[in-house]
């Protein structure tokens, strides 16, 4: 494998893919860097509805294989390993990752976000004996058993939607009285009869013995305690931004977010960010998508300045 490249991607997700596709469309030499697997997040989405010209939806796997096959026709190569660091050296970059260290004129990060943690007793301890963040990889598990998801967002209620399909009930737990999901979502789950709601309410605990028996709840406007009995606990409280391994070496915002202007650059001319983990990104398919086209037409003019 080649050691230096004209672009380097971080992340496999719809940005990356996207930044892959266009920058070798450009025939610059480009290397995508993806830690688990090609499609990022949206390969765990049993269907996306919202994605431009799939009428009856996709797959989210499928969606990922399709924009992968589609770079790689025109010569994107990828890498499995784990970005650690970029360095700057004398006009290019270095990308240091669990492979190897890669030299490059641009890097585009697209490194997307992951699900944000709770951090309440009990949720270490049962992760995978009960407690999980993906309802399409785990759903089947809890056929006919009751239920909970956690958060109030979109990816909450398409959990439960999902989780409507094998559950005997989906208890949703939202800590306002208000969904933040979008209308459409809000008006199948208020129609779905096995989904009830817990407004105002949050989780203190998950207990069990081997696997997840029970939850602690509180209202949070009386105050009042109570307890749920449920097999599954589903958490979908938003995400948090895959830039640990950038401290120091690109300026975050404080919640770790990257800061870009409309053409995707960062603060480091030829270092560009693309999708969820750029600072007010809407957090979709199609806008990562969009934001990694920009970055790869930018990145291919600073390259070729
Ligand atoms: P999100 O929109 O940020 O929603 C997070 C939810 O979790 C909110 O309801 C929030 O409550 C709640 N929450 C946050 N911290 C909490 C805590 N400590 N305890 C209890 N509840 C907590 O995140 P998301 O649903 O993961 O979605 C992320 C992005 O992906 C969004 O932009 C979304 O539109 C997108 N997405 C889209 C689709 C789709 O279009 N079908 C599907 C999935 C995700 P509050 O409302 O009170 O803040």
């Amino acid at each position: 494998m080649k050691k230096d490249y004209e672009v380097v991607i971080i992340g496999g997700g719809p940005a990356g893919l996207s930044a892959g596709l266009y920058t070798s469309r450009a025939r610059l030499g480009s290397l995508l860097i993806e830690k688990m697997g090609v499609g990022g997040q949206i390969a765990d989405a049993e269907r996306v509805d919202n994605y431009p010209g799939f009428p009856e939806g996709i797959s989210g796997f499928e969606l990922g294989q399709l924009m992968h096959q589609q770079a790689t026709k025109y010569g994107l190569e990828t890498l499995l390993a784990e970005v650690t660091g970029i360095e700057l050296q004398e006009g290019q970059k270095v990308v240091k990752t669990t492979e190897g260290n890669f030299t490059t004129k641009a890097v585009i990060i697209a490194s997307g976000s992951e699900r944000r943690k709770l951090g309440i007793p009990g949720e270490e301890k049962f992760t995978g004996k009960g407690v999980s963040y993906c309802a399409t990889c785990d759903a089947a598990f809890f056929k006919e058993k009751p239920v909970a998801v956690v958060g109030g967002g979109d990816a909450a209620i398409t959990e439960a939607l999902y989780l409507a399909k094998f559950a005997s009930k989906v208890t949703v737990i939202h800590r306002r009285d208000q969904l933040r999901a979008s209308r459409i979502l809000q008006e199948k789950a208020f129609s779905e009869p096995k989904i009830e709601f817990l407004w105002d309410t949050i989780v203190d605990e998950i207990e069990g013995e081997d696997l997840v028996q029970r939850i602690r709840l509180r209202q949070v406007k009386t105050g009042e305690k109570s307890t749920l009995d449920i097999s599954g606990m589903f958490i979908s409280v938003g995400l948090k931004p895959n830039t640990d391994y950038l401290k120091g070496a690109l300026p975050l915002d404080a919640a770790g977010y990257i800061i870009t202007n409309g053409k995707m650059e960062t603060e480091i001319p030829g270092i560009f960010a693309a999708g969820d983990m750029r600072h007010n990104s809407a957090r979709q398919a199609i806008t990562a998508a969009g934001d990694g086209a920009t970055a790869a037409i930018y990145a291919e003019k600073f390259i070729t300045k």
